[in-house]
């Protein structure tokens, strides 16, 4: 595989890091990105000290400022990448906590972010014969046809999974956003586990369904794949610690999709390295 450049987007702790680490442990070079430049620093320092090839940016995303700085930054320094890694996310429940005080942050980073992050680095992503790679890392939480915490309106249901534009995405995101602020969530049908945070990865994975199929127009030798994934309950902070799978396992399925060789998978869901529906 020839891939050489990758960037991870909340690369300064968490499964992030791990990705970042073991990216580079496979000899790529990775661009590690922080919001928060004395944490981004302090992570890179300690994988530099391990040998690897690991740069650090800012990189925010929620703030498109900061996301042209960053584009404008790797199209000087590299001209292009062959891997992204939309990780940055946010959660402000643990347990069976339900609060949807911080719905809106929720949706914008999680959601919002990263459309725009995938949108600023699609056109700097290389020409290969294997295909540039975009990987979300999603949750199962997210999944449109799980059996349990999924949306109740079907006919929505049905519209997000042939999802033709990403108005209808951009439209249920607002919608609950809505109902948050007059209070009618509860009863809205949406998702009943974690739901700001469920809701923010289903629009993930409508999203990399949709830029699958329009990806998939691109001719031969410009390809590139977008799948999204599930790390699994990871012991990271967003589960307050308390998650079974250490970051490093947590990391292994986003980093193998990243690198599968020979394949042409896109717009699919994985979970322990398998495809599962969703
Ligand atoms: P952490 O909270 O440890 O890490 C989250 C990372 O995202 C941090 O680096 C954080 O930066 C960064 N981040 C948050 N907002 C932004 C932003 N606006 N711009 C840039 N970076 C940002 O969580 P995890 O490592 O567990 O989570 C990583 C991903 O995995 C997330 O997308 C999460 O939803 C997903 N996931 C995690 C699961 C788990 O069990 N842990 C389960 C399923 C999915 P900072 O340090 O500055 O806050």
């Amino acid at each position: 595989m020839d891939y050489t450049l990758a960037v991870v987007t909340g690369g300064n702790r968490g499964i992030g890091f791990e990705i970042t680490r073991q990216l580079a442990l496979h000899g790529l070079t990775v661009i590690l990105t922080s919001r928060d430049i004395i944490a981004g620093e302090e992570a890179t320092k300690i994988l530099l000290e391990q040998g690897l090839k690991v740069v650090f940016h800012q990189l925010d995303i929620v703030d498109r400022e900061s996301i042209d700085l960053f584009c404008a930054w790797v199209k000087e320094k590299y001209g292009g990448i062959d891997i992204l890694i939309n990780n940055a996310g946010v959660s402000y429940n643990t347990g069976s906590e339900n609060s949807v005080e911080c719905a809106e942050k929720v949706i914008n980073t999680n959601y919002f972010g990263t459309k725009n992050m995938t949108k600023a680095l699609i056109p700097l992503m290389r020409s290969s014969d294997e295909g540039a790679r975009v990987v979300m890392v999603s949750s199962r939480l997210g999944r449109l046809n799980g059996r349990r915490n999924r949306i109740a309106d079907v006919d929505l249901r049905q519209q997000l999974e042939d999802v033709e534009s990403e108005d209808i995405i951009d439209t249920t995101m607002s919608k609950f956003l809505e109902q948050v602020k007059d209070g009618s969530w509860i009863t809205g049908g949406w998702p009943q586990n974690n739901t700001d945070y469920s809701l923010s990865k289903l629009a993930v994975n409508a999203y990399t369904r949709l830029m699958a199929r329009t990806l998939s127009e691109r001719p031969e030798g410009q390809k590139i794949y977008i799948n999204c994934c599930c790390p699994g309950w990871v012991k990271t902070a967003m589960t307050g610690w308390a998650g079974l799978t250490p970051p490093d396992e947590g990391a292994d399925t986003p980093v193998w999709l990243a690198l599968l060789s020979g394949q042409s998978t896109s717009g699919k869901f994985f979970a322990e390295r398998r495809e599962i529906n969703f």
